[in-house]
This record gives structure tokens, sequence and C-alpha cells, in this order.
């Protein structure tokens, strides 16, 4: 059987990528979302083993210690890593496997898996991320300008990504990541094996 796919999204915070991502999952079958592991506290409305598998630095240091993670990354103060053993069982029973990681976790799963397929997700400008941070109300003033800043800096290393997808509207962005993976699946490596 033809093995699964792993495809990276990454994207400054606030940029919709999980509502994108929702919308993408539901209207694709054989795709599967990496669920992270995070220290940092559930926003309202976000489910433990949903949205994130939320844990204590201690328990995510054992995890390190125990070589669970197929990467992990600090970002704003707070620890996030992939569980390796998800991403492996998918892929071998076939399934494609879709994981929303910032930056430095990308680089980490690429180098373990040269053809991973890095797609990046960019606001349609500054000024809708700010406002799309702060409607979200989620985090202080200061906290939105940590994360602008970080964006900025992500958005210097969207030329590394194989893909780049505006997030003007979820339609479009989810039409384009779509058409990304359909793609993918339509490589001559992919068919003619
Ligand atoms: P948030 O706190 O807004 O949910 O996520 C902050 C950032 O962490 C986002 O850029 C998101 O893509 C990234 N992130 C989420 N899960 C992981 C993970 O498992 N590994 C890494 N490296 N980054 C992650």
């Amino acid at each position: 059987m033809r093995k699964g796919r792993t495809f990276v999204v990454s994207g400054p915070s606030g940029v919709g990528k999980s509502t994108v991502l929702k919308a993408l999952l539901e209207s694709r079958k054989n795709l599967y979302f990496s669920v992270s592991a995070t220290t940092r506290d559930p926003r309202p409305g976000e489910l433990d083993g949903i949205h994130y598998h939320f844990m204590d630095v201690e328990s995510f240091r054992k995890w390190i210690a125990m070589d669970q993670f197929l990467e992990y990354a600090e970002y704003v103060g707070n620890f996030y890593g992939t569980p390796k053993k998800f991403v492996d069982d998918a892929m071998e029973a076939g399934k494609d496997v879709i994981l929303d990681i910032e930056i430095q976790g990308a680089i980490q799963v690429c180098s373990k898996r040269p053809d991973t397929v890095r797609i990046f997700i960019a606001p349609p400008s500054w000024a809708e991320l700010e406002r799309r941070l702060t409607e979200r109300g989620t985090d202080s003033p200061e906290k939105i300008q940590k994360r602008l800043l970080r964006a900025k800096v992500e958005f210097q290393t969207a030329h590394t990504y194989d893909y780049f997808v505006i997030n003007d509207t979820v339609e479009n962005a989810v039409g384009e990541l779509n058409a990304i993976i359909t793609a993918e699946h339509c490589k001559p490596q992919e068919r003619m094996e």
C-alpha cells in the first residue's frame, strides 16, 4: 500500500490556520490532523486531545527525554511538539497527515523527512493580522505585539516553503490547499510506484 504524505502548514499566529484547516479536514477524507502537545494554557473552547494535548513543562520534558516528539520548539514562552507515533502510524496506514507548526519545527520535520510538503499561510496584510489577533481577544496587547514581531520574522522564511497561500477568505485558502494536496498526489513518483 502507498504510504501517506506529510504536509506542514506554518504561518503567523492569528492568520486563521485553525479555521482554514478545520474546513480543509472536513472537505478531505484521507487527511488527518496531527494534534500537538503544548505547555500553554487552553483558550476558551479548546479541548484536550482535540485542539492540543495540554501538558505541564515537566511532562513535556519527559516526552523529550523519551524521544516521543517528531519535532518540538519554544514559541513565545511555551513549548509545542508533534507526537511522533501518530504521524508514523497514519503514514504507514496510507493516510495523509497535516501539521500546523511554526518554522523551527517545520525545519526539523523536513530534515528528518525530506519528502514533507511545506505550505506557508500568510495574511492579506499586517494590519489585517493585527486586527484578527485583537479580535480573537485571547492575548494581552503585549503578547499580541510579541506574536506580531515573531510573525514578521517568520515571514522572512516564507520563500523556503514549497507553497505560499494567502488567507484572504477561508474559501480561497481551502481551495488552494486542496489543489496543492491533489497536485502532490499527481506527481509521477506517487503514481508510478
Ligand atoms: P497557538 O498558541 O496560537 O495555538 O500556536 C502558536 C504557534 O505554535 C503557531 O504558529 C502554531 O503553528 C505553532 N505550533 C502548534 N503546534 C506546534 C507543534 O507541535 N510544534 C511546533 N513547532 N509548533 C507548533
